[in-house]
């Protein structure tokens, strides 16, 4: 093991701990009524990031306040920026909660609560990595720079704005954006595409009235029947997109990747359990 994990070991019911204590604050950034909460959420952190030895400050935007906290002792070496946020989602139903949402609890070695995974979870972990770091060896190998918005769920709303103005403040040669996912316990995973999302509204008219169907049947189209054709044939029966041009753009995945994709741990019977989807099945027969 080395320095850096025997700290970790030995710090790891303090880590956790802060974890919840961090989670214990309802950083909602979509209803008004806590804006209090998303203030000392980000309190909180500026606090914990000045605590293990990072330049850190609140900073106002046009809505939340985002953190911003940095470590610049590494001249001549890269400087990585961190992006994440503190905000979470609404956790409206809250009876179908097992537990309150903003009072974590481990179960079975799970930690459940509003914004654990989402991403205060791994806003931390990359801030216990750099305390690591720092309390072990004094020092990080590179440079690193934090930027952990309190509106990302709620689309980013001023974030832009703050990145044009201060991009002097912001430079960096790579972002690690921790707002993602890993392949499961025990698989941290670098996350460096995406699968992207279009939408649009599309309408199909139909005849200004009532058609008879023994007069107009077959010879009239009907809208409805219209519109699931063509949603079905937006896509073959292996799920690629059949609309001309649409794979244009896309970089096509290399034989590294495609080796490196195959050794991810991947359940589509686990995938399915999780999602409930075989018991829905079975259900409707
Ligand atoms: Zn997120």
């Amino acid at each position: 093991m080395s320095s850096l994990d025997t700290y970790i070991e030995n710090n790891r019911q303090r880590y956790i701990d802060e974890l919840v204590e961090l989670l214990k604050f309802p950083s909602i950034s979509a209803d008004s009524a806590y804006a209090g909460d998303i203030e000392r959420c980000a309190d909180y952190l500026v606090d914990h990031l000045q605590g293990i030895g990072l330049e850190a400050r609140k900073m106002p935007t046009g809505g939340h306040p985002l953190v911003y906290a940095e470590w610049l002792g590494a001249p001549g070496r890269p400087t990585a920026l961190i992006y994440g946020h503190y905000d979470v989602q609404p956790p409206d139903p809250l009876e179908l909660w097992e537990s309150p949402p903003f009072e974590p609890v481990i179960k079975e070695g799970k930690l459940y609560a509003r914004g654990s995974s989402d991403n205060k979870g791994q806003v931390y972990a990359h801030i216990k990595g750099i305390e690591a770091h720092l309390k072990q060896n004094g020092k990080l190998p590179v440079n690193v720079k934090l930027l952990i918005e309190g509106e990302e769920e709620i689309a980013s709303a001023h974030l832009d704005d703050f990145i044009e103005e201060n991009k002097d403040l912001l430079k960096a040669d790579v972002v690690i954006v921790s707002d993602s996912a890993m392949a499961g316990p025990g698989e941290p995973a670098i996350t460096y595409g995406l699968r992207g999302l279009a939408y649009l509204e599309l309408r199909v008219d139909g005849p200004n009235r009532d058609l008879h169907s023994g007069a107009y049947g077959g010879s009239v189209a009907n809208p409805a029947e219209m519109l699931a054709r063509m949603i079905a044939q937006c896509k073959d029966d292996r799920g690629r997109v059949q609309i001309p041009g649409f794979y244009d753009d896309v970089v096509e995945i290399d034989q590294e990747e495609r080796e490196l994709l195959g050794k991810v741990p991947f359940s589509e019977e686990a995938d399915r359990e999780s999602l409930d989807i075989s018991m829905h099945r079975g259900e409707s027969g």
